[in-house]
């Protein structure tokens, strides 16, 4: 179905916010044509599975985690952004693998089997999307759902 991403990630963040008030959650908006095609509760889950990393991996400063949505052409691109442990640079492309884990988190407390961003991946590919990660060790990690606009903003 539509979906305006600007109303439906603000849904989100209030849930987020509920579930995680320790977290400072940032919203940022440039852009108005954002509605998009797609199935509510699978793109739910995308965006869960990226913020349980952000929540799960989280440096010892004050978590802070930004959504960002930009429109691009023809998409929109919804960006997540955390102030985490980021993630080595040999490993990014690595991240979407099934059962992939970096070697600090195979070896830390937290627990995972890895497919959380497979997971992401499958869905995102399944709106003919395209996602990705950018990361920094110490600084932060994002993620990135770039997805076709909705008919209705053509
Ligand atoms: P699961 O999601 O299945 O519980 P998981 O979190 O280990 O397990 P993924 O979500 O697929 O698996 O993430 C793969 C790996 O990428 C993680 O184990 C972690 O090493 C790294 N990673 C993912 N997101 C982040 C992040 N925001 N910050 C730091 N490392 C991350
Ligand atoms: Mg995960």
């Amino acid at each position: 179905e539509t979906i305006d991403l600007v109303s439906y990630c603000h849904d989100i963040m209030e849930e987020l916010r509920f579930q995680y008030p320790q977290i400072d959650f940032v919203f940022q908006q440039s852009g108005r044509m954002t509605n998009i095609e797609a199935d509510r509760e699978q793109l739910h889950r995308a965006i869960l599975n990226v913020v349980t990393n952000s929540v799960k991996y989280q440096n010892n400063s004050r978590s802070k985690i930004i959504f960002s949505i930009t429109e691009k052409e023809e998409n929109v691109i919804l960006m997540i952004k955390d102030n985490g442990i980021g993630i080595d640079q040999a490993a990014v492309p690595f991240v979407f693998d099934q059962f992939y884990r970096t070697d600090s988190s195979r070896n830390s407390a937290t627990g995972g089997s890895g497919l959380g961003l497979a997971i992401v991946k499958k869905i995102i590919e399944i709106h003919q999307g395209t996602v990705w990660a950018e990361s920094e060790p110490g600084i932060g990690t994002t993620i990135y759902f770039q997805l076709k606009k909705g008919e209705h903003d053509e």
